[in-house]
């Protein structure tokens, strides 16, 4: 389904042997380079998640994202994982939406990409495809999802789904390998 579809970008990982800083550096130009946004608000969860914004975002797209990892660090325990599973391992990058509505007319907030892997499948626009999130980096793990303006259960979802793919990542390579790529089937949720 087109408005459940989350992707993820291959990219080159980024040198696990810079500091911190630089690292960050390094995400947050390729989170403006794919989404065409600056984000110019910086700030935790209440629970320490890393949020870089365009606008402020308010306390209930904050406390959706805090749930999306607790909810996300559940179903990854229960699958016998247990590493970066701490919300400040996180970075979650909110972007403006290119859309806010669905091909059905459904609230849907979501961001323009490249078509990529994507090119001719059903979810192809004519060069990019509509992504209700997609990974960033994932050493630090990062991911960037559209603005919400209401629906922030869908916000939960998305995160614990861009979460998956990052988890996996560190838990389960094998796992991770054979359910990055929706482009060949198969979606959220992953870990059940
Ligand atoms: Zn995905």
């Amino acid at each position: 389904m087109l408005n459940k579809l989350i992707l993820v970008v291959a990219l080159t990982a980024v040198a696990g042997v810079t500091g911190g800083f630089s690292q960050n550096r390094q995400v947050l130009a390729e989170a403006e380079r794919v989404t065409q946004d600056r984000f110019t608000i910086g700030l935790r969860t209440p629970k320490g998640a890393n949020v870089y914004a365009v606008r402020q975002p308010n306390a209930q797209m904050l406390a959706a994202i805090d749930k999306g990892l607790d909810d996300l660090f559940v179903i990854a325990r229960k699958n016998g994982y247990s590493r970066r599973l701490r919300h400040r391992d996180y970075s979650v990058f909110i972007g403006k939406a290119d859309r806010t509505r669905d091909s059905a007319g459904t609230y849907s907030p979501d961001i323009a990409v490249g078509a990529a892997q994507y090119a001719g499948t059903d979810y192809d626009q004519g060069g990019f495809i509509y992504a209700a999130g997609m990974v960033i980096a994932f050493n630090p793990m990062a991911f960037v999802i559209a603005e919400h303006e209401r629906a922030y259960a869908r916000v939960s979802d998305l995160v614990r789904f861009e979460g998956e793919h990052l988890v996996l990542f560190h838990n389960d390579r094998r796992r991770y390998q054979q359910t990055a790529d929706h482009s060949q089937g198969g979606g959220h949720p992953i870990l059940q």
